[in-house]
């Protein structure tokens, strides 16, 4: 264990049953088949370590392994930094600008959300990663942004492995007749295999190919994605704040101009917010440079004012077909068949009837069911509720649906 803490910074070691789901356990399995594929096929069918560049790749190898472990598990163990509970602004009358968290009984600092799945308030946060099963947020987010440019280099060098190996072996025994393929061969046809390459090792090799071209692909998205939030100073939760904004100014035609305060104003000084030599960002998550134009509570005055704005522009449906509250409801047609978000979100069954307050975002709708009293989220076919033709002053709680 002491060499594991020296090797992965264990400050929350009660967090080891992060590991106990879905996404770290396929995470894991994809890097161990990949990895030691990749080392088993360099090792006993392909390039011999009696020479330099068999060595170089060895050595390359066992170096993305531990490279893309050690900013996983840091991503995974360290986290995103949760907001202490029962957090208070030091001034007190800041209170008026910040909403408060009823879980966690304290007041959200400005740029961090509570998150349902790890149940805290997490400073800068930017999405819950199932694969890490954590949150991406302020602590971590150079960690997994590494991990994100890791895992597909790491992959590639893999991929090249296998399909080197899978070309060799089978060039020993069929010719495929590539001779435009140049391809330095002398030192494979020197080195006998210590075993020989059969089905069962192709097939595992083939397979294991197919991993690493995923995993390259899928993940090399998800870094582009990081580093435009990294790089802009914006998470994927503020660049939705913004565009609401922008669309609360223009509906009202107000003559406000909304101004995003945490971009330091050039693409390096935002980078080196995350990265540092240190391995730890700059901040302490709660307060945060702003620009000149701005103060702490710019964006968190604006989410208030969102908040608020819900309430007035709130549009009332009524229910005009009952919904049992299906995970996938095939008789609602085809159409809400493919709508039909694949999330956890919880089914909201509804009856014949139901009046619904609403608030149109993008795709999502925020709602209150008067029938229902309580403060519940969730999902329902779009098919099932009409609007009524009358906007309504509503409530004071509200509850989030995805209509679709
Ligand atoms: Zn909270
Ligand atoms: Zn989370």
């Amino acid at each position: 264990m002491n060499f594991l803490s020296a090797f992965v910074t264990f400050e929350n070691l009660h967090e080891v049953r992060r590991l106990c789901h879905w996404g770290p356990v396929i995470a894991l399995s994809v890097i161990a088949v990949c990895s030691s594929m990749a080392i088993l096929d360099s090792i006993i069918w392909y390039w011999p370590l009696d020479t330099t560049g068999g060595s170089i790749n060895f050595i390359m190898l066992i170096n993305w392994t531990v490279l893309i472990l050690y900013n996983y598990f840091n991503a995974m163990f360290v986290g995103p930094g949760y907001i202490p509970l029962g957090w208070k602004p030091e001034n007190q009358q800041d209170y008026q600008y910040l909403q408060f968290c009823r879980v966690c009984q304290g007041y959200k600092a400005p740029r961090s959300h509570h998150c349902r799945k790890c149940n805290r308030c997490v400073m800068k946060m930017d999405h819950h990663c199932p694969w890490i099963n954590n949150c991406c947020g302020h602590q971590n987010h150079a960690y997994f942004t590494s991990f994100l440019l890791l895992a597909p280099l790491g992959c590639s060098h893999a991929a090249i492995i296998f399909i080197m190996t899978m070309y060799t072996q089978l060039y020993e025994r069929i010719s495929f007749g590539w001779s435009t393929v140049k391809i330095d061969m002398s030192a494979v046809r020197r080195f006998q295999p210590l075993m020989p390459f059969s089905v069962p090792a192709f097939a595992a090799t083939l397979f294991a190919l197919g991993l690493a071209l995923g995993t390259t692909i899928a993940v090399g998205m998800l870094f582009f994605i990081q580093m435009k939030v990294i790089l802009r100073n914006k998470t994927s939760i503020e660049a939705w704040i913004e565009e609401k904004a922008k669309d609360r100014i223009q509906y009202y035609q107000t003559e406000e101009e909304f101004i995003f305060p945490y971009d330091l104003g050039s693409r390096w000084q935002n980078f080196k917010q995350v990265f540092t030599w240190s391995g730890t960002p700059k901040g302490d998550g709660i307060e945060w440079p702003v620009h000149p134009k701005c103060h702490q509570h710019t964006l968190t005055i604006e989410q208030l004012k969102q908040k608020a704005d819900k309430r007035v522009r709130s549009v009332q449906y009524r229910a005009v077909e009952d919904y049992n509250g299906a995970c996938c409801p095939l008789s609602k047609g085809v159409h809400t068949f493919f709508r039909t978000p694949c999330t956890e979100e919880p089914r909201i069954p509804l009856s014949k009837g139901d009046t619904i307050l609403a608030t149109r975002g993008t795709n999502v709708l925020s709602l209150f069911l008067p029938s229902a009293g309580e403060r519940i989220r969730g999902w329902f076919p779009r098919r099932c509720v009409e609007k009524c033709h009358y906007d309504t002053a509503a409530s004071d709680t509200t509850s989030e649906k995805k209509l679709n």
